[in-house]
Order: C-alpha cells, then structure tokens, then sequence
C-alpha cells in the first residue's frame, strides 16, 4: 500500500473555517434582515434554513475514527534538565493528565490493540487512546510507571540501546516515597533507565517496550557548514559528541564540557540518521545502498538486542526525531516490524495501517506552565483527534494566547 499521510492540520483549519463562515454568514444575514425589517415570513424561512444548512455543516465538524496516540518524552519538575525543554512535563501536569484520561470516557488502549485493530479488523473500544514515552528517561520508572500503575494506564516506552544505563537493580520510585520505603531524595530524575528497570517493566505488564534505535544519533548531510560548537548550544547539539562515542553515552547528560568534539569545531547542516544518506568525511555522499545497509544494521540490532533481553518480540521501530523515509519504513517491513512511527494522520482505517501517528504533549500549550489549562487543551487535542473538530477552536485560542504570551515576553525582555 502507498505511504498515506494527510496533513491532519490543514483539515481541522478547513473544516472550522468553513463552519465558522457558515455560522457568521448566516446569522449576519438573519441580522441584516432583522433589521431592514423583512417579514415574519421571510425572515422566518431564512432561520429554518440557517437551522437546517447548520445540521449539515455539522458534519464537516464531526468525523470519528481517529485514534490519538500521546507522546510523551520526560515526566520531570526541573524544567531545565534537558537542552530540549519543550519535551519535558511537570509531574503535576501529568497527574492531571492521567485524571482526564481516567474519568472522561476514554478507553486506553495498548499499542498492539491499535495493530490488531488496523491490521486484523479487531474492534476497539470506543473513544482509544494510546500512550507512548520516548528516549527511556529515568522519570519514566521513578514517575511516569508508578502514576500510570495507579491509574492502570498501559503504556509504551521506546529505548534507545546506547542511552540504557547500567545499572543492575531498579532504583527506587514515587510509589517507594508515598509507602514510605524512600525519601524524597533518594529519587533519580537526571538519567535515562537501566537494564533493570527495563526488566522490572517487561515483567510487569503496564508499560511496553519497544525500539527507539541504537545511538538516536544525527548525520551530516552536506559541506555547508550551519554552526560552531559554542557554549550555548553544545549541549543542543549533543548527537555531535555521540557520533564520536562508540557504545554507551547514557552519562551525556551529566557532562559539563564537551567530551569529544571541542568547543569551536564546525558543525555541518545535518538531519536525523535514519532519514537518508549522509555525507562522508571523504567529500561525497553516501550511496543508496549504504544507506540502506546501515538503516538494515540499525534495525535489526536494535530487534535482535531488546527481544533477546526482554523475550518478546519487538514489533514497532519509534524513529528518532520523526527521521524516516519510504525506504527506510519498507526495511523495517521486511525485518518484521509490524509498524513504524512518524505518520502525519490520525490513525483512521483509511491510512496505512503500518504508520503510526502520534500527537505530541507539551506543558506550555497556552504560552506558560498552567496545569489546570493543560488538562483542558489536553482532552480538546484528544478529541479533535477522534474527529470532534469544534474542541479545536478551543485549540486555536490556546495558540493565540501562546502567541500573545511570546510577544509579551519578548517586548517586556527588550525594553530599556
Ligand atoms: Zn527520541
């Protein structure tokens, strides 16, 4: 089958537009001849016909059958850890989180429920969503895992080989501290999960593991030369130091200077790894078939190590930061991965089944961290997905006030 995407974005804004053009234009039209007067007749003919044009455009705004799959990265209340902070969640904003997803009618499902459903013709239960954790950050087992243990959320987390420490017992958890086993302090929150943990996960049946890759690593992919490493943007550009790492670099994130690359080096345009050939130190490009080779290598390392580990088969590949290519999703077919990541859709039985598309959750989504509105924005996002388009006005007045909040803060940081 085609590769299918929709660009799921440009549709809700169509949809809203043309609903929203209907509604104003109709009741501009009733006004205007409320106004001139009109009979009771005619005004009367043009309300019922306002009334009945609105049930029709009810159905631009109203087309179940999507199925929201949330993604999370980091469950964390520094909001700094990472050089990336728009992919960290507070801890508070993911309890409300879980609360919407536990008492609004959703049914969680699991990620191979989703499969089943696409590629079997399983039923799904009504209103699914599914959840996914990407990278294996260690506040997925001290915070993430013993929440959605509470609220028995299935989950599914995707590890990257070399970001899993080595660690060889689970560290203690939430769950530990609220029993009164741990105290505050003995939590890990800067790190990613051991092996053991990973173990403990695939052990205890609420949270899934599957493949993130190997080295979740960038490639150059051309001469041009786009920065220098610097101070302020060395820890951004992190893949630049694990590309000269072999094995494991789970410890990046307590580096305080450059261990690989210095300070100054230049850093030539580049793109996620997997997403198609590089460009070799020798002055050319990678050829077709390298490239193929080395996503085939990639991929199957990452199977073969994590089903030996976790005796289960592996069955969706989550491409590091969405970096995929028609080539690359056919190799992962072939090596049986019964899915990949990185769709633009909405999981509809009219898509390929083999994609997945995945809704990714912020804490910031009306412009600053506010736990109750990320609740609201978080059921709006979910059903807008399922195809209830109207929660999306409440989406766009989220961006309006992210937008008005940016501008604020940029004048309030420029003024004399
Ligand atoms: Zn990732």
């Amino acid at each position: 089958m085609i590769y299918q995407t929709i660009d799921r974005r440009r549709v809700r804004l169509l949809r809203c537009g043309l609903w929203a053009a209907y509604v104003t234009g109709g009741t501009a039209v009733l006004a205007g001849l409320g106004v001139m007067g009109a009979g009771g007749l005619s005004l009367g003919m043009t309300a019922s016909a306002l009334a009945a044009g609105l049930l029709v455009a009810h159905r631009w705004m109203r087309d179940e059958g999507g199925v929201p799959v949330l993604m999370y990265h980091s469950i964390n209340d520094d909001p700094d850890w990472l050089p990336w902070p728009s992919t960290i969640i507070s801890v508070e904003t993911f309890k409300r989180h879980l609360d919407v997803l536990s008492t609004s009618g959703f049914s969680i499902i699991r990620t191979r429920d989703l499969l089943d459903a696409r590629q079997k013709g399983t039923p799904l239960p009504p209103r699914p969503v599914a959840v996914h954790f990407d990278d294996g950050y260690v506040d997925t087992w001290t915070a993430a895992l013993p929440l959605l243990e509470r609220h028995r959320i299935p989950a599914t987390v995707f590890v990257s080989l070399d970001f899993i420490e080595d660690g060889t017992t689970p560290r203690p958890t939430l769950a530990d501290v609220e029993a009164g086993r741990a105290t505050p302090s003995d939590l890990s929150w800067h790190g990613y999960l051991n092996w053991a943990e990973i173990d403990a996960m695939t052990r205890g049946g609420v949270m899934d593991v599957q493949p993130h890759g190997v080295d979740h690593g960038r490639v150059e992919t051309g001469p041009e030369i786009a920065e220098h490493l610097s101070p302020h943007n060395w820890q951004r550009l992190a893949w630049v130091q694990w590309r000269k790492i072999a094995g494991s670099k789970a410890d990046w994130v307590h580096w305080e200077a450059p261990v690989a690359v210095p300070l100054g080096a230049p850093v030539r345009v580049n793109a996620p790894a997997l997403a198609g050939p590089s460009w070799l130190d020798s002055g050319t490009r990678e050829s077709t078939g390298a490239y193929e080779t080395r996503v085939r290598r990639h991929l199957a390392l990452a199977k073969e190590t994590l089903e030996a580990r976790c005796g289960r088969a592996m069955e969706v590949f989550c491409w590091p930061e969405n970096g995929t290519s028609p080539a690359a999703r056919q190799i992962a077919g072939t090596l049986g991965y019964r899915a990949t990541t990185a769709g633009k859709g909405e999981n509809r039985a009219s898509e390929d089944p083999r994609v997945i598309s995945r809704l990714g959750v912020g804490d910031r989504t009306i412009g600053w961290r506010c736990p109750k509105a990320e609740a609201l924005t978080l059921y709006a996002s979910i059903r807008v997905f399922h195809g209830n388009y109207y929660w999306f006005y409440l989406l766009i007045a989220a961006a309006v006030a992210r937008r008005v909040h940016g501008l604020v803060r940029r004048q309030t940081r420029t003024a004399p």
